[in-house]
Order: C-alpha cells, then sequence, then structure tokens
C-alpha cells in the first residue's frame, strides 16, 4: 500500500537527483573545486563551502555501513518491518536509504549492495538490494 505514503518533494536544488531516479540513474553531486561529493543535494560543497557543484552519476553499488529495522511503521503506508540503512557508494559518499529483497533476520553491515529504482506515481525512490557476490547481478 503506497496511498498517502510521505514522498519527498524535490526542490530546485535537489532536483536533478530526482530527475536522474526517473531515469533510473543514482545522480549526486559533486565539487569542481575539492572534488568532494556532496548528499543531500545543498547549493555549496559541505567540505569547501564552493557553489562550483556539479552532478555526476554514481556506479550505484555500494555497501551498508549502518542500518536499522523498523518494527513500528511511522504511517500506515509503510509496511514493517523494513529496513533504513546509510549505504556507502563505492565513491566514498553516503546516502540513507532502504535495503529492500532480503529478509531482515540477514542483514549485515558490509554487504554488498546495488542500487534499485522503485517507480511511484509522482517520484522514484532509489533503494539498494544486497549483491549475493562481488560482480553478480541479482535478480
Ligand atoms: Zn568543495
Amino acid at each position: 500500500m503506497t496511498e498517502g505514503r510521505p514522498m519527498p518533494h524535490p526542490t530546485a536544488i535537489s532536483e536533478p537527483h530526482w530527475q536522474g531516479a526517473r531515469e533510473h540513474r543514482l545522480m549526486v553531486q559533486r565539487c569542481g573545486e575539492c572534488g568532494a561529493y556532496v548528499f543531500p543535494p545543498r547549493a555549496a560543497c559541505t567540505h569547501c563551502f564552493s557553489s562550483a557543484l556539479r552532478w555526476e552519476q554514481s556506479s550505484g553499488l555500494g555497501d551498508i555501513y549502518s542500518y536499522t529495522i523498523i518494527h513500528r511503521a511511522p504511517h500506515p503506508s509503510f509496511e514493517a518491518p523494513y529496513c533504513a540503512a546509510i549505504i556507502r557508494l563505492a565513491e566514498g559518499w553516503h546516502m540513507t536509504s532502504n535495503v529492500i529483497g532480503t529478509p531482515m533476520d540477514e542483514i549485515e553491515v558490509g554487504m554488498p549492495v546495488e542500487v534499485i529504482f522503485v517507480d511511484f506515481d509522482e517520484v522514484t525512490l532509489p533503494m539498494f538490494r544486497v549483491r549475493r557476490s562481488a560482480g553478480e547481478r541479482t535478480g
């Protein structure tokens, strides 16, 4: 059930990230001055305050940096239990997302994951699924 589910509201700054998601590409800002990746999207680099940010496509590959299992959904449109995780992308930046497609009791820190895109009516959400072995695509 997704009816009434709270969804992100793209802003002028974050729109390229969400447009990329609609095209099933994981987009992240990178600083043209210091090279740092910046996420969530910002008007200026969080490392050097430069406004010379540009958009790059991430590999979408990473691992589970940390996670928690939500047993009591914050909204009736969420099906508990579900996994909220901090994903460490291969490029070294982090994003908060969901790990789906794996039993909750099998999820571990350090598991390799890859992005998948879940299309809703108004927005596409990047989520992650476990890669069973390096280089092998699941599903
Ligand atoms: Zn910078």
